[in-house]
């Protein structure tokens, strides 16, 4: 668990060991209101924590307001280049300002962004991206390097300590990899803030969901990062999906977790239906432990798997043999394994929110 400062965002607390907050951005066109407001309901109703918006002119700052009229959830207001739309923002009630110091301009704009800020006590999230490191930086270290975004998260911080201000969440995000895994180790280990993770511009559905899952998933592992977001070319609902589906992974939130296996010829029952049935049957689940569920299709790693989890079926001739932390249950017939299983999932998941 992290151990950096803890910030507070409206409702959502990141830092100092507080659960990893899930992230994602409204897609649709910023004069298109009531898009933006139903994709903001949608994404709330699929788990994400914390959801930031593109602010990039005075009549969209007022989609702020009217986010925050329909979701619980911290809206973020997302700027760029004008100063003036950052502390317009902050009067709307955003709870986080995310700006780039390096394109806000003169010093004493992003000191008026700071005092908006200090003023009405909200954090501000900067940061660097692969896409815009300042051109001395990528001469000195001749491209993208991950010494290079960590000499640029410095002096974007710095960009901010300098008027006393110190309520900030930091983010590092490279389109490569272990550029991104490695500036984040790095950075770390020098600066107190938490972090916000995230592989940028990862691409499409799965290759954009392992680049992430490899690179957010890699450092939550090590115990770095407060805050993640899933970057995808495609729906945001998808992102948050993912970044739930990695935070399970990881172990850091609670849910069925289904552990199936790959099938071979031994295989007697249809694992892969199974899986699928249940996974699909229980993904909205929210128990705040985890409940892992083993489906194996057969006696060889079948109850070792099963015994592991809370509830398993290992598979024998269109029949399994239902495992709850352990123990044998019962023999259950192929075409009732599914409901069987639901109806005990559903008994484990009651218990343990008790
Ligand atoms: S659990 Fe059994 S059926 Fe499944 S892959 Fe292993 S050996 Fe094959």
């Amino acid at each position: 668990m992290s151990s950096r400062k803890k910030v507070a965002i409206g409702k959502i607390t990141i830092g100092g060991g507080e659960s990893i907050a899930i992230q994602s951005m409204l897609s649709k066109r910023n004069d298109d209101f009531d898009g933006n407001i139903r994709q903001a309901v949608e994404l709330q109703k699929e788990g994400c924590d914390i959801i930031r918006v593109a602010i990039p002119d005075f009549n969209t700052v007022k989609l702020i307001e009217k986010i925050k009229e329909n979701v619980s959830m911290p809206v973020v207001a997302d700027v760029h280049f004008d100063y003036r739309l950052a502390i317009e923002s902050v009067a709307a009630g955003a709870d986080k300002i995310r700006i780039n110091p390096g394109n806000i301009g003169d010093p004493d704009r992003v000191k008026a962004v700071a005092k908006a800020c200090e003023t009405k006590g909200i954090p501000i999230r900067v940061g660097v991206n692969s896409g815009s490191l300042e051109k001395n930086i990528l001469a000195k270290y001749g491209g993208v390097t991950a010494e290079g975004l960590v000499e640029s998260a410095r002096q974007t911080v710095n960009a901010l300590e300098r008027f006393d201000f110190d309520n900030i969440v930091l983010a590092i995000k490279s389109s490569d990899v272990k550029n991104m895994i490695k500036a984040c180790r790095m950075i770390s280990e020098i600066i107190p803030y938490p972090l916000h993770l995230g592989v940028t511009e990862s691409g499409t559905g799965s290759m954009g969901e392992i680049k992430s899952a490899i690179g957010i998933g890699g450092l939550l592992v090590d115990g770095i990062g407060d805050t993640i977001r899933v970057s995808l070319s495609d729906e945001p609902v998808f992102e948050v999906r993912a970044a739930k589906n990695i935070l399970k992974a990881v172990g850091l939130c609670g849910g069925v977790e289904v552990i199936s296996c790959p099938t071979c010829g031994r295989t007697r029952i249809d694992v892969i239906k199974l899986a699928k049935e249940i996974e699909d049957k229980t993904k909205d689940i929210r128990v705040s432990k985890k409940v892992k569920v083993a489906i194996m299709g057969c006696a060889v790693n079948g109850p070792g798997e099963a015994r592991e989890a809370d509830i398993g079926i290992a598979g024998g001739e269109g029949e399994g043999l239902l495992f709850k932390k352990g123990d044998i249950i019962r023999k259950i017939p192929e075409n009732m394994i599914a409901d069987e299983l639901l109806k005990e999932i559903k008994t484990i998941t009651n218990v343990t929110e008790k």
